[in-house]
């Protein structure tokens, strides 16, 4: 109908292994290329689910079909939304375990969540496109960060999770963007702003610079949405949000302002978001999820993810020397002057080629504290760490510490109030 149909719709020839399923009254066709070790039948049985799932959210599927092209690699992911189809990237031979199933479905059920939220319910920004320029919103942590936290709630409401693998899926992802130094200096509204220049160009200091707006708005999603089910005691949830958003963009047939959203949640909540988004969306805020759990009845608390195990901050590669590749903010390395690019070439006298010894390679999570003479140590003690840095040798002494970083641990309350309950089933749907 116009070019940004055209530009917006995949054409790909092949010989591809196609099947078919039909749900919502929408007919699907997947069309596998690549080859795998995929069950076709479960895989129609369990999207179809999704697919329904997504309708119930937002009460009207707006296509006649729907096309998945999955591209089966050695090693594949990632996926790009599209109106009435998507291009998906698996592995091959992944779909054959619990864990690479569970994973496909989640990309399944985010692309396809993607056909409302952010295809046709969308920030302003994003559509009709200006092709020749750069194209600004602040509002990724809506169209993705959203995106990804509904993933969880349409694999629990599709049977691909159970309650107990849910919860752990979200405070896994929680996790992550607590254990990011980068969510105490950059805002999900500015990640979002700030896509375009840096968002695909990490460096060793993005970690310590930067937060996700997939991860920091997967946790806006969730906070919003238990405040809003805790405001109504059960009767609105995030859903009603996203529903009532989509409704009225198809009246206005344009995308939303952040404050158009802001309003639709006050709206449907009954209560104001001002300081909500003063301090998790336009702020930096410590991200106080023990109170919103707690109005679904769930304890949740966070704990010393490695407690009494010596840490220094600092991240290493290794190729023909062994270099410090990343140093987290206000870790023993950062504070005592470690730098990234260092060459480290013995520890406490200890050669580097020693420390080495025993250590398995590749090993792209190694850190300083995983050689020997460090792993050793106790929190508290002082290690002379030997560098080269521009090829001149330095000695930083470094006083071990514990990692600040945290492990959540939560579980449903046996003795939740009515309350809890319907604040739960709601959040949930299940
Ligand atoms: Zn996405």
């Amino acid at each position: 109908s116009d070019f940004d149909v055209l530009f917006d719709s995949p054409i790909e020839v092949g010989n591809q292994e196609i099947f078919e399923f039909n749900a919502a009254g929408v007919k699907h066709i997947v069309a596998m290329y690549g080859g795998g070790n995929y069950d076709k039948e479960r895989l129609k049985v369990d999207m179809a689910k999704i697919v329904e799932q997504g309708t119930a959210i937002f009460g009207d599927n707006p296509n006649k079909h729907y096309t998945f092209i999955v591209h089966n690699y050695h090693n594949g992911g990632g996926g790009l939304e599209h109106l009435n189809s998507t291009v998906l990237g698996a592995t091959r031979n992944a779909y054959g375990t619990e864990k690479g199933y569970k994973g496909f479905l989640a990309l399944v059920a985010h692309e396809y969540f993607h056909l409302w939220n952010v295809k046709r319910l969308r920030p302003v920004a994003l559509g009709p496109f200006d092709y020749d320029n750069e194209n600004y919103t602040t509002n990724l942590w809506t169209a993705e960060g959203f995106t990804s936290y509904y993933e969880n709630k349409l694999l629990i409401r599709a049977g691909a999770t159970n309650q107990i693998t849910f919860l752990n899926d979200i405070i896994g992802g929680l996790g992550t963007v607590i254990n990011t130094p980068g969510s105490r200096v950059q805002s999900a509204s500015s990640s979002s702003f700030d896509a375009w220049i840096i968002g695909y160009r990490p460096n060793e200091n993005s970690k310590n610079s930067a937060i996700s707006y997939y991860s920091k708005g997967e946790v806006v999603g969730l906070l919003m949405d238990l405040e809003i089910a805790n405001a109504t005691k059960g009767a609105k949830s995030l859903d009603d949000v996203m529903k009532a958003m989509y409704e009225e963009g198809k009246v206005k047939k344009r995308g939303y302002t952040d404050a158009e959203f802001k309003a639709m949640v006050e709206k449907i909540s009954g209560i104001n978001f001002t300081k909500f988004w003063a301090k998790y969306i336009d702020g930096t805020d410590e991200i106080d999820f023990a109170k919103y759990f707690a109005y679904a009845g769930i304890d949740a608390v966070g704990e010393i993810a490695s407690p009494n195990k010596p840490y220094t901050g600092a991240s290493l590669k290794v190729d023909r020397m062994v270099t410090v590749s990343g140093v987290s903010r206000n870790s023993p390395a950062w504070v005592q002057g470690l730098n990234v690019n260092d060459d480290i070439l013995a520890i406490d006298g200890s050669s580097i080629a020693d420390e080495m010894r025993n250590i398995k390679l590749p090993n792209p999570g190694l850190t300083l504290e995983a050689l020997p003479t460090i792993a050793k140590k106790q929190v508290g003690d002082v290690v002379e760490v030997t560098v080269r840095r521009d090829g001149l040798e330095k000695k930083i002494s470094l006083t071990l510490k514990e990692s600040p970083n945290i492990r959540i641990k939560a579980s449903y309350k046996a003795d939740a109030n009515a309350q809890q309950l319907a604040v739960r089933k709601r959040w949930m749907g299940v």
